[in-house]
């Protein structure tokens, strides 16, 4: 196989259900396998994109999926799209309609993770080359991959990173901007040839930020703190969902700056994010957490957690999953795809 064609080749997409993925671009249905990108793709150059990444989870007793949080996850989406002055001409109900035919039309029959993404295209005509967000037309797309979730708590081992949170006055935190995620991956990178599982970066004001894809939580003298939304940190789903069960549980929970130290001292740390969900801290840059494995208050924010996201409990946060019904039948074929490339 050619380098090419690795790299149009459906790699992602390999769930059993859905031998011939199909993606969402701009408006049509499109094979996963066929769809092709310019190399003028200014996004490309320049990092100007916005991105959302979202769980469904399926549920067997159901035969259906739920996806997690999906009207708060495109409500980011847009206001990432606004700060880069993205425009998918759709409405935010709209977006969610795609996501859901998404699902529908491959037919997933198991978790799965969806990935939208926008972003600067083609320049318009007239524009001249260069950085430029106005002028720069936009592309939207939607595609998903299956991602089992874990079966139970996981455990990192972590490291505080010597890459700074990029700060919010150079590139908003808040928003899901894929060229913003060159910081973490230069902190991943670091991490991972370290032998460890993931990077904690703290902001340019030297407090904790966020780890690489998750926020951070630590539990301390019967607290759960939260490094609070000015320490430059995305506000993620998950971290407002954990916030949302602490309180259910009766623990009193802070969002508040929170220094490196406090992490060494803590009796317990976990992460947080639609990905991994909730996992625990066992150790940061060689020192254990409390004795290195899951305390209790992470493993029963990790349960709750995923008990209302598999809707497990009647009525229990029902609000934060919808539900996609699969189709009786395969959906008609694929439409062309537009030739973007
Ligand atoms: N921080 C960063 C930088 C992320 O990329 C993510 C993943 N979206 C998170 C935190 C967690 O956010 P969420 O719970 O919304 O997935």
């Amino acid at each position: 196989m050619t380098t090419s064609e690795q790299a149009s080749a459906p790699t992602m997409i390999t769930g059993p259900a859905s031998p011939t993925p199909v993606c969402w671009v701009n408006g049509s249905w499109t094979s996963m396998s066929e769809y092709g990108l310019t190399v003028a793709t200014q996004g490309l150059h320049y990092g100007t994109g916005v991105f959302e990444g979202i769980r469904a989870y399926w549920s067997e007793q159901d035969t259906c999926a739920y996806i997690a949080r999906l009207p708060e996850h495109v409500a980011r989406l847009l206001e990432s799209c606004r700060l880069v002055r993205i425009d998918l001409g759709l409405t935010a109900s709209e977006i969610q309609d795609v996501i859901m035919e998404l699902v529908e039309r491959n037919a997933f029959s198991g978790d799965l993770y969806i990935r939208p993404v926008a972003f600067k295209s083609r320049l318009g005509p007239g524009t001249p080359f260069g950085v430029g967000l106005n002028g720069v037309e936009d592309l939207f797309a939607v595609y998903a991959t299956p991602m089992p979730r874990r079966e139970r708590l996981a455990t990192l081992r972590c490291g505080v990173s010597s890459w700074r949170r990029t700060p919010s006055d150079c590139v908003p935190a808040r928003a899901k901007i894929t060229g913003s995620y060159v910081n973490v991956a230069l902190a991943v990178d670091e991490a991972r040839a370290a032998g460890l599982d993931d990077a904690i970066l703290l902001n340019t004001g030297g407090t904790v930020s966020e780890a690489s894809t998750t926020n951070v939580f630590a539990v301390s003298r019967g607290v759960l703190v939260t490094p609070s939304l000015d320490s430059d940190i995305l506000a993620g789903q998950t971290r407002a969902c954990v916030l949302e069960i602490a309180g259910d549980l009766g623990m009193t929970t802070t969002e508040r700056p929170l220094t490196v130290s406090e992490l060494y001292t803590a009796d317990e740390v976990f992460l947080t994010g639609t990905g991994h969900e909730v996992v625990a801290v066992g150790e940061i840059n060689g020192r254990p957490i409390g004795d290195g494995s899951p305390g209790p208050t992470t493993a029963e924010i990790f349960d709750t957690y995923r008990s209302a996201v598999l809707r497990e409990v009647a009525g229990h946060h029902h609000d934060w999953t919808t539900k996609v019904l699969l189709p009786e039948s395969p959906q008609p074929s694929v439409a062309p795809s537009e030739g973007v490339a």
